[in-house]
C-alpha cells in the first residue's frame, strides 16, 4: 500500500508540538508493517539543508525521516520563504495563506510525481484544501495523471479541532474517513463543549469517525538511551537515575538543592487548552505544599508574564523557562517527580506518555487522551473539576503518597515505566483505516 502522509511538521526535521512527534514516528511504524509511506511537509527556511542532506528535484526538496528509509518531500518553498512553524501565531490569516499554498503544492506533487499514492493521509486543518481538491476531482483526471488504481482515498486525522474552523470544516466534509487521536476525544468532539462549532458537521460524519490513540517513539523517548539526560536509567536503576537528573535540573535552574516533590510542566502556554490559567492560579498553593515547580513553554505573553512573576517571587522553588528547548524538556522529564497536565481539553497528549516512561507520574485532568492513558492511582493522578482547587487537590494526593508512602509511589512509577505506548498497535489500526478508506473511495 502506498500512502502520502501530509503534515505541517515532522520531527526531528521540524517540530513545534505533538503533531511533529506523531508525523515523525507513525510513518516509521507503518513502514515496519510494509506500507510504502512517504511524508510531505512544508519547506520551511529553518530546515537545515546540510544536516538533513536535502536534495532538490524539480522544486521539491527530498530528505529522509531521521536514519530511516522513509522519504520526506519538502514542498512550497516560495510560499514559506518568510514563514516557519516557530514564527506562526496560531489562528492568524497568514497561516491560512501559507497552508493553502502548501495544499496547492501537494496537488502539484500528486500530478507530477512518478510515485502515485493510493491513500492521502492528511493531518489537521492544514490539509483541507488538498482533501477537498481530491473530493471534487474526477477519476478521469487522476487516471490522466497516471493513477492506476480506482481512486485516491483520503483520511483526515484530527489532532486539534480548535484552530481555523472554516478550513477544518472543509477537511471534515471532504475526507473519506476521519479519526481523532484518542478514543475519548473522538467521542468528545461530537458534543458542544468540544466541537468548536462543528458539531453538526462532525455528527453528520459520525459513521466515518474513529479514535486511534497516539503512540511515542521509544527510540527517542527512553531514559535508558536518551543522550540529553544527565544520568541514564532503566526500570531497575530509576531511583538513582532520577536523583542524578533532579540534582542536575535544580543546579541548572538555580533551585534549592533540597526540596519536596519536583513538579514539571512542559508545553504550550495556552490558556484555552493547556490549563495555564488554573496552573498560574495554583502556583502559590503548590509552593505552600512544599513543592518545587519547573515550567517550560512559550505562548500567550500575558500568561508568560504572570508565570515569570511567580518565579521571581520564589527564585529557589519555581523556575519558568519561556522558550522552546528540546534539551531542557528531556531533562525535566528525567528529573521531575511528577508532571502537571491540567488541560481543559487534550486530544491525546504525549507528555503523559513520555512522563510515564521516565518514571515521572502525570497529575492530569481527566479529559480526552489523558483519560485513555492514565489510570488514577495506578500510573498517575487524575482530577475532574477544571479549577485550581481540582489541580491542587490532585497534587496534595500525590504529595501525600510521595512523602508518606514511598513504596506505593515506587509501585506507581514501576507500573508507569512498563506501560506500552509504542506505535505498533496503533499503526495496525491506521492500516485498517486505510483499508476502510480505500473500500469507501473505490
Ligand atoms: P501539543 O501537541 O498540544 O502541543 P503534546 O503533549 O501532544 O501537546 O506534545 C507536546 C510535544 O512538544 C512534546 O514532545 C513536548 O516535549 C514538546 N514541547 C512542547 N513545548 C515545548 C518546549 N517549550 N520546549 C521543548 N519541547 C516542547
Amino acid at each position: 500500500m502506498r500512502v502520502l502522509y501530509v503534515a505541517a511538521e515532522a520531527a526531528p526535521i521540524v517540530k513545534v508540538g505533538g503533531l511533529g512527534d506523531v508525523a515523525g514516528s507513525l510513518p516509521l511504524a507503518l513502514k515496519r508493517l510494509g506500507v510504502d509511506v512517504r511524508v510531505a511537509i512544508p519547506w520551511y527556511p529553518e530546515i537545515d539543508a546540510l544536516r538533513w542532506q536535502v536534495q532538490e528535484n524539480g522544486g521539491v526538496g527530498v530528505t529522509r525521516l531521521g536514519e530511516s528509509e522513509v522519504p520526506v518531500y519538502l514542498l512550497a518553498r516560495d510560499v514559506f520563504a518568510d514563514a516557519g512553524p516557530h514564527k506562526a501565531i496560531a489562528g492568524t490569516k497568514a497561516e491560512e495563506t501559507w497552508f493553502s499554498g502548501f495544499c496547492d503544492a501537494v496537488v502539484t506533487f500528486l500530478k507530477d510525481s512518478e510515485w502515485k499514492p493510493e491513500v492521502l493521509h492528511g493531518n489537521d486543518w492544514h490539509v483541507a484544501r488538498a482533501l477537498s481538491f481530491v473530493e471534487r476531482t474526477s477519476r478521469e483526471t487522476f487516471s490522466q495523471w497516471g493513477f492506476t488504481h480506482k481512486n485516491l482515498a483520503t483520511i483526515l486525522t484530527i489532532h486539534n479541532l480548535s484552530y481555523h474552523p472554516k478550513m477544518m470544516k472543509e477537511a471534515i466534509l471532504a475526507a473519506d474517513v476521519i479519526n481523532a487521536v484518542s478514543p475519548t476525544y473522538a467521542k468528545e468532539i461530537l458534543t458542544s463543549d468540544y466541537c468548536e462549532g462543528l458539531c453538526e458537521e462532525l455528527n453528520a460524519r459520525k459513521a466515518d469517525l474513529y479514535g486511534i490513540l497516539n503512540g511515542i517513539d521509544y527510540g527517542v523517548w527512553s531514559p535508558e538511551t536518551d543522550a540529553r539526560v544527565s544520568t541514564k536509567y532503566s526500570t531497575v536503576t530509576w531511583k538513582t537515575g532520577k536523583a542524578g537528573n533532579k540534582m542536575a535540573l535544580r543546579q541548572k535552574l538555580g533551585l534549592a538543592k533540597e526540596g519536596g516533590m519536583l513538579l514539571g510542566f512542559v508545553g504550550r502556554i495556552d490558556a484555552n487548552q493547556k490549563g495555564i490559567g488554573i496552573l498560574a492560579e495554583a502556583m502559590d498553593r503548590l509552593v505552600a505544599l512544599g513543592s518545587q515547580v519547573v515550567v517550560l513553554g512559550t505562548g500567550d505573553p500575558k500568561y508568560e508574564k504572570r508565570l515569570a512573576l511567580v518565579a521571581a517571587r520564589y527564585p529557589k522553588n519555581v523556575a519558568c523557562i519561556l522558550r522552546y528547548d528540546e534539551d531542557l524538556a528531556h531533562l525535566i522529564y528525567a528529573g521531575a517527580d511528577a508532571l502537571l497536565i491540567p488541560s481543559k481539553f487534550e486530544p491525546c497528549g504525549l507528555i503523559q506518555l513520555i512522563g510515564m516512561r521516565y518514571g515521572t507520574l502525570p497529575i492530569a485532568r481527566a479529559t480526552g487522551g489523558l483519560s485513555d492513558t492514565i489510570r488514577d492511582g495506578e500510573t498517575g493522578f487524575l482530577f475532574t473539576a477544571y479549577s485550581s482547587q481540582g489541580l491542587v487537590g490532585a497534587v496534595e494526593r500525590a504529595r501525600d503518597m510521595f512523602a508518606a508512602e514511598p513504596v506505593s509511589w515506587e509501585v506507581l512509577v514501576g507500573t508507569g515505566m512498563r506501560e506500552d505506548f509504542s506505535w505498533d498497535r496503533s499503526a495496525e489500526e491506521y492500516l485498517r483505516l486505510y483499508e476502510r478508506a480505500l473500500a469507501k473511495s473505490g
